[in-house]
């Protein structure tokens, strides 16, 4: 028998009708002779309230504490999926993190999967027949034995991994869209559904913002190359269809020079006035912020003339944004800077593909396609398959429509 791992988002499990639907596709694959491990998310909005519970509570919580709470959201869908299940005739038990179990990291509320101990849910398939439900997101610090979250969107990365740990031939992450689309379908109502894509774009695409995959699931299906595709939980489960299949670039016939467009609104901007331009001002700027655990994204240093000083510009997450300027300004006697100047009401555009690395000019098109809708650019960084451009945030449905069309993405 070959195995599968099936993961359903939240909107997929919102209720219990949805929920029943869920049964019906692990019925149906199972009925194809395949052993199941399926993963779930919390009912969507369920993870957001047990966040603003912790924010209410306290405005600096215990991650520890935190990461109780929030968990719990995939224990109850775990729980009721394996009800319906076996209300169903379908032999099936839920496993939360720490009875697989997934050990991760320390790091409470964006912690990373260390090991999957895959044992005991195949001993669940050879002696039982169960399908195994397992709740997502949750895993158990193997230092303290405590349970610990993934960070946001962590159920697609559990999925993987238990994938990988039990042999999965593939990795199916169902989702409210069919695919992974050449831009957010919510945005761009003309974006396209792409059959396949490389492991690298998806990877640019979801750091960049396309929140479709979780980024580390994305690493680990690339490292361990697990089969995994993203396709619908609400196509008809007699008939569903294949979806999107991440996979390696070679597989991949016919190639456009850009395959995606992302934005990502986590993002604010800070600008150093008249710094004093001599070696060691970027360390004295960037040392304080990486202590405190801030990444720092686009930078930007303006050439100085002959007055010695320089502007520097970069960007940080909006979570960071508050605290980067109380750090600086607490450093301005160390670093000489005469203004700070933040900016969070910006978003950044990336386009990604690896025909990039083959083509020239791509992002100088972009450019001169945003200055003709009176875009300005604030900022820009690029790398071998993609380029970003960091923007005023009123103009991002626009400038991402600009590109799409731009580079040949809207429907034919
Ligand atoms: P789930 O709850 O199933 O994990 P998510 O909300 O995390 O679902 O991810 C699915 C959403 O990702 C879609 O509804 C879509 O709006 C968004 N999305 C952003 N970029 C893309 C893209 N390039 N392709 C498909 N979906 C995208
Ligand atoms: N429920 C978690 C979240 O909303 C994990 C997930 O859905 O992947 O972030
Ligand atoms: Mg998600």
């Amino acid at each position: 028998m070959s195995r599968l791992v099936m993961k359903f988002g939240g909107t997929s499990v919102a209720d219990i009708e949805r929920i029943r639907n869920v049964a019906r596709h692990v019925e149906r694959e199972r009925k194809a002779g395949n052993d199941i491990a399926v993963v779930v998310s919390a009912m969507s909005g369920k993870t957001n309230e047990l966040v603003r519970w912790c924010e209410e509570a306290s405005g600096l919580c215990d991650q520890r504490e935190y990461d109780a709470v929030v968990a719990s959201g995939e224990q109850v869908t775990a729980g009721l999926l394996a009800i319906v299940l076996q209300e169903i005739g379908i032999p099936a038990r839920s496993w939360q993190g720490w009875q697989v179990p997934i050990l991760t990291s320390n790091s409470h509320g964006s912690a990373r999967i260390a090991h999957v101990e895959g044992r005991a849910i195949l001993e669940g398939f050879s002696a039982r027949g169960e399908v195994a439900v397992v709740a997502g997101f949750q895993g158990l610090n193997k230092e303290t034995g405590r349970i610990a979250t993934l960070g946001r969107g962590g159920s697609d990365t559990s999925a993987v991994a238990i994938a990988a740990a039990i042999g999965a031939s593939r990795c199916d992450i169902y989702t409210d869209v069919d695919g992974v689309y050449t831009t957010d379908p919510r945005i761009v109502p003309k974006a396209k559904r792409l059959d396949r894509v490389a492991f690298e774009e998806m990877l640019e695409m979801a750091s960049l913002g396309a929140k479709v995959l979780q980024v580390r699931s994305v690493e680990l299906a690339m490292a361990h190359k697990v089969k995994t595709f993203v396709r619908s939980s609400f196509d008809d489960p007699r008939d569903p269809k294949p979806g999107t299949l991440i996979c390696d670039e070679e597989d991949i016939v016919e190639q456009q020079v850009v395959t995606g467009i992302a934005f990502s609104r986590d993002e604010a901007q800070i600008t150093l006035r008249q710094v004093a331009d001599h070696p060691g001002v970027a360390a004295a700027i960037f040392m304080p912020l990486a202590e405190a655990n801030i990444n720092v994204d686009m930078i930007v240093q303006v050439a100085s003339e002959d007055s010695g000083a320089t502007d520097m510009t970069f960007t940080v997450s909006t979570a960071d944004f508050e605290r980067t300027k109380a750090i600086l300004q607490k450093a301005q006697p160390q670093i000489g800077f005469q203004s700070l100047n933040g900016a969070s009401d910006v978003v950044k555009i990336s386009a990604i593909g690896v025909g990039m690395r083959s083509h020239a000019g791509v992002a100088a098109r972009a450019f001169k396609a945003l200055a003709e809708k009176g875009i300005n650019i604030r900022a820009i960084t690029t790398s071998e398959i993609k380029f970003s451009v960091l923007i005023e945030a009123a103009y991002t449905e626009l400038a991402v429509r600009t590109l799409h069309s731009l580079y040949g993405l809207d429907k034919a």
